[in-house]
């Protein structure tokens, strides 16, 4: 027998492993099985190079076995397997990376989707986060190699001997120690892998070893037919096979199972690159009903096929979070901590590149199937959205594919809608109505003029607007109730549209509300008598305090900015403003003037509960005085 110590830096290196390299114990499951599966691989790429020969049929698998009664937890692969140097060279010397050198010497053989798996760093160690002691019992796939035993109780000591496997492999047995009891439970070990496994390219097997009496009594549990036990995995996801080799079918099987969610994706994009780095994956576009709030995405990242983690913003935009989806991301270390991930250059660059590809998918289908896109659109509105506020690349990329649904229902990019829509005097001005119904009476009047606008409603817009003023230049945003657009003005405006004396102070008089500017204009509708307007600064400034000052904005503070237009070429106004101008104040001109308040600020804000039931009131009465 051999004894040795473990040829490590420090001392302390174990108790290091087992506090900071992994803060979640589950993972030393995942670790042992996909080292078991990478020495599979590397069988199997081996014989591929002709450097081995595999048995006719040779079924590969790893089997994760445990022994409650006598606390054992025992990982067997039938992969490559190591002979005593191989273990003295990548298990002893802990800082060495074994698939280094194996990456080194078949270098020029794999080709650039090469599965090896690589620096997985000290994933064996993490076997001692629940074991007291660790055995290896390994036989190499090297003609006239010896099986060799190995130990270790987790300090730096550990014996080495002859082994007896008899069979080419490795079994890791784990002697679980105190704290490490729950992992005894199959439906523990059951769940871990289901998690992290679910996707390893090898069958894995999970069987609970009973003691003899304890077989006999618990007889009717076990397998009743000679059926073969099914694998816990699925060795091949969708995401590894060719985009142009899956179904729409496969895609929306995979999606439902993988999320659980039995609503359809909207549609997909399948990732697979190759350069700068490997990523292969599926990002699925969930119908969003509801506002951004309530959507919660899952992207779930892969390393080989081995689970990772979900949600790592770090690797992933964090816009595509909102998505559903896998990644597969195999130049990542598995054993990501995330301030490591944080200050890693090709981490960040990574997120670079998966947010362009998506760009790049979307622009395709944007210029492949327009119809198609603009069906998708108010779904993925608000998810592209987010990406552009949240990242300048994404927007720069994405921006002629950004969509604005107009008030006649079609959907037109900013250019075409500059472009090609008859708006305002001014090109660069978009109008915008963010609630249809309140803002009916000002969509009514640019559509019989033959004016656009567009629909900015989500809670997205308003920041979205700010960005796109920012970052293209001379586009302004304007609400549709902020100003009279000139094309909704009469062209011939002649010397008596001066404005009428006295006109605003008699407003200000009977409203009591000495800061409301009062205008009149000749518009070209004729059924609209009176319009609200706030300008745009002001509103958005109102609406900047209320999200930042929690609502309570000190009543009547905006008040000031709200100018009362009046029509000229309506003829309620054309007589109002008559009377008004050479009768004195009376009861008729007052209640005409109050209703032509609230007339336009119906079609401004919702009318206060005083407000309203004045309205209503006055609207009885001057329905008596017509009929009387
Ligand atoms: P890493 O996998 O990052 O190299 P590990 O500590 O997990 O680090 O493993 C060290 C090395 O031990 C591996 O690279 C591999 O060469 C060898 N090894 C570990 N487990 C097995 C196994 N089940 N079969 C064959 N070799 C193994």
């Amino acid at each position: 027998m051999e004894k040795g110590n473990l040829s490590i830096h420090s001392e302390n290196i174990l108790p290091i492993i087992k506090k900071w390299l992994y803060s979640d114990m589950d993972i030393f499951v995942r670790e042992l099985v996909s080292n078991a599966s990478d020495a599979i691989t590397k069988l199997k790429k081996l014989a591929d190079f002709g450097e081995t020969t595999l048995d006719e049929g040779e079924e590969f698998f790893i089997r994760v076995a445990v022994d409650k009664a006598n606390k054992q937890i025992i990982f067997e692969d039938n992969g490559i397997g190591m002979t005593a140097e191989e273990i003295k060279q990548y298990i002893n010397q802990i800082a060495f990376s074994g698939a280094n050198a194996f990456m080194e010497k078949y270098k020029e053989k794999t080709d650039a989707s090469g599965e090896i798996i690589g620096h997985f760093g000290l994933g064996f160690y993490s076997a001692f986060m629940v074991a007291d002691k660790v055995q290896i019992d390994s036989h190499s796939y090297k003609p006239d190699s010896e099986p060799v035993w190995w130990e270790s109780d987790g300090s730096i000591e550990y014996s080495m001997d002859d082994g007896g496997k008899n069979t080419r492999g490795t079994t890791i047995t784990l002697f679980v120690g105190e704290g490490g009891e729950e992992f005894l439970e199959i439906w523990k070990l059951r769940s871990i892998l289901t998690k992290y496994c679910s996707f390893v390219p090898v069958p894995i097997f999970v069987e609970e070893i009973k003691d003899a009496s304890e077989e006999i009594k618990e007889s009717d549990d076990t397998e009743k037919s000679d059926d073969k036990p099914a694998p816990i995995n699925d060795v091949a996801p969708l995401w590894i096979k060719p985009a142009n080799e899956c179904t729409d079918e496969e895609y929306k099987a995979f999606y439902h199972k993988v999320f659980t969610d039995f609503n359809e994706p909207l549609f997909w994009i399948h990732l697979n690159m190759d350069y700068p780095f490997r990523l292969k994956g599926i990002l699925y576009f969930p119908k969003m009903k509801h506002d951004l709030e309530y959507i919660e995405g899952q992207v779930k990242l892969y390393n080989n096929q081995v689970f990772v983690a979900d949600n790592i913003k770090e690797v992933i935009p964090e816009y595509l979070l909102l998505l559903k989806g896998v990644m597969d991301c195999p130049d990542l270390p598995l054993n990501v901590s995330r301030s490591f991930l944080q200050n890693d250059a090709t981490v960040k660059k990574m997120s670079g590149y998966i947010s362009r590809k998506v760009a790049d998918k979307l622009n395709g289908l944007f210029k492949k199937d327009r119809d198609e896109y603009n069906g998708y659109w108010d779904d993925i509105a608000p998810f592209i959205k987010y990406g552009c506020i949240k990242e300048r690349d994404f927007y720069d990329k994405i921006k002629g594919s950004v969509l604005y649904k107009t008030i006649d229902g079609k959907h037109v990019t900013l250019d075409e809608f500059i472009i090609d829509a008859p708006i305002a005097e001014d090109k660069k001005i978009v109008h915008y109505v963010t609630n249809e119904q309140l803002q009916s009476q000002y969509i009514q009047m640019f559509k019989e003029q033959n004016l656009s606008a567009v629909l900015l409603a989500t809670n997205l817009d308003a920041p979205f607007v700010n960005y796109l003023e920012t970052y293209e230049a001379g586009v302004k945003f304007t609400r549709i109730d902020s100003d009279i657009a000139g094309a909704l003005k009469s062209d011939d405006i002649s010397e008596d549209d001066a404005q009428p004396t006295g006109l605003e102070a008699r407003f200000r008089e009977i409203l009591s509300n000495d800061k409301l500017s009062v205008r009149t204009e000749s518009l070209k509708s004729t059924d609209v008598s009176s319009v609200m307007l706030l300008s745009e600064q002001s509103r958005r400034m109102q609406e900047m305090s209320k999200m930042f000052g929690g609502g309570s904005l000190p009543p009547g503070m905006f008040d000031e900015e709200l100018t009362l237009v009046l029509n000229r070429n309506h003829s309620l106004v054309k007589r109002f403003t008559e009377i008004a101008e050479n009768s004195d104040r009376n009861a008729d001109t007052e209640l005409v003037a109050q209703h032509l308040y609230d007339l336009a600020m119906l079609s401004h804000k919702p009318l206060g509960p005083e407000q309203m039931s004045a309205f209503i009131k006055r609207s009885n009465k001057i329905l008596e005085m017509t009929i009387s």
